[in-house]
């Protein structure tokens, strides 16, 4: 095909489309044909249960579905990866999440457009006196819609489309190719010559023809899914670590009924937190729509659930995201394995019986679970009866939305994918700059980190081409 490069020293290439704000139908149905990796049906199996993996498709990739919560890296998971692997030498990582932190502008959203999902959390954790606070995000335009995963309709949001590329779009050097799917590395071994792939007609994602890009350096930012596949399509795995060490940051929700309405889809989308991180999880707040809080219940269909159901106005939602310290996740070429670990279970579970204290804390008639079968609780001693540190991974329904680690960085090339400049060992032009090359679990939400990643990844492969 004649490549329309008017001249650019860039292109980005992405399999799915480029967006705008308007153009986000607020519509899960919609979201997931047109946002979601395997239209939100990419998920992990193994040891008894499976795991959603969402993640986002498009110029932007999963910030175009994210909720925009930020955090920095935080410093304890930062001098383990600089004491460990060699992570950033130049010393300069707080500088550029800095600059991502101003980049995005993260802020506070105002409490008037939090919403009561968010109010009463903070008012419940508040009574039980637990750390935490407001979220931070990168969405200073935020008008509180509750849409942010299914696609930010106002523009309030600042995924990357809006920010770092639209900056390098001003530049008039940067190129994006959209609807282009990215299917080999050709190579002589060391060197890649090009990326070579297929065009995607919008509207289907049907392949529609095909592209080569030449270029003297490559950088590799799939995500933690799509890099590794690429690498080992490719036939560029420089060792049996490409893919391995998946870390998810597994969460799984509980529900709390009130005598007030909530309205739990209304206000900011995750507003609020407790820092449990000590214990290995932390709590935060989430919107849901009706249809994905019906099926995230662990109530068998009939009158209970029908029951719940009616009470959905005046239900609130939050959930636990655990750092995970023994699960194990590879990514396959068709599949994602997964070996849920038995202290993540039970940080879990004890993150799951702590978001239930802080809703009866609030003032909760009862709350209920994405754990199957643990029903419909009315006080602590039937949340310590049903959610007891024995229940297995299989009862509870958990999703996870930040895949990390398969691309590892380190400084030797026996035990990671990358070095600490990103270079893919044994090769001579070919970087990766996406939550792949974390050389751990990070145990926050990982925007912030992984923007940072991209500017000094990308600093090191400028400074070589
Ligand atoms: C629902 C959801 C909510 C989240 N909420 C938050 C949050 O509030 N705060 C936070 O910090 N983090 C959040 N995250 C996580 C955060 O968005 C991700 O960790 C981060 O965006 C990962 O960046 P990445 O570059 O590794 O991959 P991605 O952002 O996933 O980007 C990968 C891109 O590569 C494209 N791609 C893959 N393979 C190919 C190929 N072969 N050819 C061409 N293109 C390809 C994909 O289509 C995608 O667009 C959330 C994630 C999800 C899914």
């Amino acid at each position: 095909m004649p490549w329309p490069n008017a001249g650019h020293t860039v292109a980005v290439i992405e399999e799915g489309r480029h967006w705008r704000p308007a153009q986000f139908q607020r519509s899960n149905p919609w979201a997931l044909r047109n946002l979601y990796q395997d239209q939100g049906a990419r998920a992990a199996m193994g040891t008894g249960g499976f795991l959603p993996v969402n993640g986002g498709k498009g110029v932007g990739g999963s910030t175009l579905i994210n909720s925009a919560i930020s955090f920095k890296t935080p410093a304890s998971v930062l001098k383990g990866w600089r004491e460990n692997s060699g992570f950033n030498p130049k010393g300069d990582f707080e500088r550029l999440l800095d600059e991502v932190w101003s980049t995005v502008g993260v802020i506070v959203n105002p409490e008037p457009i939090q919403g009561r999902n968010n109010t009463i959390f903070k008012q419940g954790a508040e009574a039980l006196g637990l750390k935490g606070g407001w979220l931070e995000r990168g969405a200073p335009g935020c008008t509180g819609c509750g849409a942010c995963q299914i696609g930010c309709p106002s523009g309030g949001k600042n995924s990357v489309d809006r920010t770092f590329l639209a900056k390098a779009l001003h530049t008039n050097r940067v190129g994006v190719y959209a609807d282009c799917r990215v299917e080999d590395l050709p190579h002589d071994g060391a060197r890649v010559s090009s990326a070579t792939g297929r065009l995607m007609e919008p509207n289907a994602q049907a392949p529609a023809g095909g592209f080569e890009v030449k270029a003297k350096r490559f950088v590799l930012s799939g995500g933690p899914i799509g890099s590794p596949r690429l690498l080992k399509r490719a036939g560029l795995a420089p060792n049996e670590h490409v893919g391995q060490h998946l870390h998810f940051h597994p969460a799984a929700g509980v529900f709390g009924a009130f005598d007030e309405d909530i309205l739990h889809w209304k206000g900011v989308s995750q507003g609020y937190y407790v820092d449990a991180w000590d214990e290995g999880y932390l709590l935060e707040t989430s919107t849901v729509t009706p249809d994905l809080h019906y099926v995230g219940l662990g109530l068998p269909f009939g009158p209970e659930l029908n029951a719940v159901m009616a009470d959905l106005r005046k239900t609130a939602s939050a959930g636990a995201m655990v750092h995970d310290e023994d699960t194990v996740g590879v990514v396959n070429a068709n599949s994602i394995s997964l070996e849920f670990g038995d202290g993540d279970r039970r940080r879990m579970l004890a993150g799951l019986r702590r978001c239930a204290e802080v809703y009866f804390a609030a003032g909760a008639r009862y709350v209920v679970s994405s754990v199957a079968g643990a029903g419909v609780m009315r006080d602590m001693a039937q949340v310590n009866a049903q959610l007891h540190e024995d229940v297995s991974f299989s009862r509870i329904t958990a999703i996870s939305s930040h895949p990390m680690g398969t691309c590892r960085t380190g400084d030797d090339p026996a035990e990671s994918v990358v070095d600490p400049s990103g270079l893919v060992w044994g090769t001579d032009n070919l970087h990766v700059a996406d939550a792949s090359v974390f050389p751990s679990s990070l145990g926050v939400n990982p925007q912030i980190t992984v923007m940072a990643c991209g500017l000094m990844i990308g600093a090191e492969a400028a400074a070589r081409v």
